[in-house]
């Protein structure tokens, strides 16, 4: 595995200079865009990895389906699917998806922004710090890092160039789909998409989903099979922004990218994988990181087509 992983991150760095680094904020900017690293953890626990895999980033999207899945733990899954819809949008992920008087909350799905503000809103806790403290707890445990934190200047920067955020909250407040006060919502997102994470944080998350909920090493379980099914089927239709059934047809498995440049990608039953490599195409996904996971899906034939 190790030597197939360092081949395909020889064949594909090439790629990274194909794509920009993100640059809404000037902390995104600043990242080196030809690095390139993958990990992965088999369902048995075995990992390996290749390139720049140590390097941190911040899960920027990829904190989406973790968003869903503290929503399903905490409300199940009636509740959210009441809230937010599971059809794919076809359209960039912070598109205001609304017509002319009306927005429908089953236009939108918890991956693109929209949906993932709402999740903020269904995390349980007495205060807004207790639902984040909450939410940062799952993630260490999906991620393997109980000291997970956050990358401050991310978060302040995501905070003060947050307009088309704001908006699409305000949008949904005046539409009656989200509830409760706007900027603390706001500020649960900004913040959870600033969670610091690497390559093999995002192997390990994957794992989890692959292991429909239990973590890699110790087979305990995070949350119940039926979440996994839930989260990875929603990630196989929207996890790629609106690139997701070209992704289907290339690369064949769930998986979420984010505006860092890290993809964590799921192989059910299989593996967790972990890319990380920030020149980005037009749509917000990783190029080199897309061109890995295709030529890793046709050597270990991992698409579940
Ligand atoms: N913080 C970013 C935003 O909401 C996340 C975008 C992304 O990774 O897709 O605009």
């Amino acid at each position: 595995m190790e030597e197939l992983l360092e081949r395909l991150i020889e064949e594909c760095r090439p790629y990274t200079s194909l794509g920009k680094t993100a640059d809404y904020i000037p902390e995104l900017a600043k990242k080196s865009p030809e690095a390139l690293g993958v990990y992965v953890i088999g369902s048995e626990g075995r990992h390996s990895w290749a390139g720049d895999c140590r390097q941190s980033f911040t899960l920027q999207s990829m904190v989406k389906p973790i968003l869903l899945l503290q929503a399903l733990l905490d409300n199940g899954a009636e509740t959210v699917q009441s809230k937010v819809g599971v059809e794919a949008t076809g359209k960039p992920f912070d598109a205001i998806n609304a017509g002319e008087r009306t927005l429908d909350s089953r236009h939108i799905n918890p991956m693109v922004n929209m949906g993932a503000i709402v999740m903020c809103t269904l995390i349980h806790g007495d205060s807004y710090e207790e639902r984040f403290q909450r939410l940062l707890a799952l993630t260490g445990q999906l991620v393997g890092d109980s000291q997970v934190s956050i990358d401050q200047a991310v978060y302040l920067s995501e905070k003060n160039h947050g307009s088309k955020n704001r908006a699409l909250a305000y949008l949904l407040k005046s539409c009656g789909i989200l509830e409760g006060d706007v900027e603390e919502v706001l500020d649960c997102y900004f913040r959870a998409c600033s969670i610091q994470v690497d390559c093999r944080g995002l192997a390990h998350m994957g794992a989890v989903l692959a292991n429909r909920g239990r973590l890699p090493d110790s087979n305990q379980r995070v949350f119940p099979a039926p979440l996994a099914r839930y989260v990875n089927a929603i990630l196989m239709t929207c996890g790629m922004y609106d690139g997701s059934g070209e992704f289907a047809i290339r690369v064949g498995i769930p998986a979420k990218s984010g505006v860092s440049g890290g993809i964590m990608a799921v192989v059910p039953t299989r593996m967790g994988i972990g890319i990380y490599s920030p020149a980005l195409d037009h749509k917000g996904n990783s190029v080199a990181g897309i061109q890995l996971l295709e030529k890793l899906s046709r050597e270990l034939y991992l698409s579940i087509f």
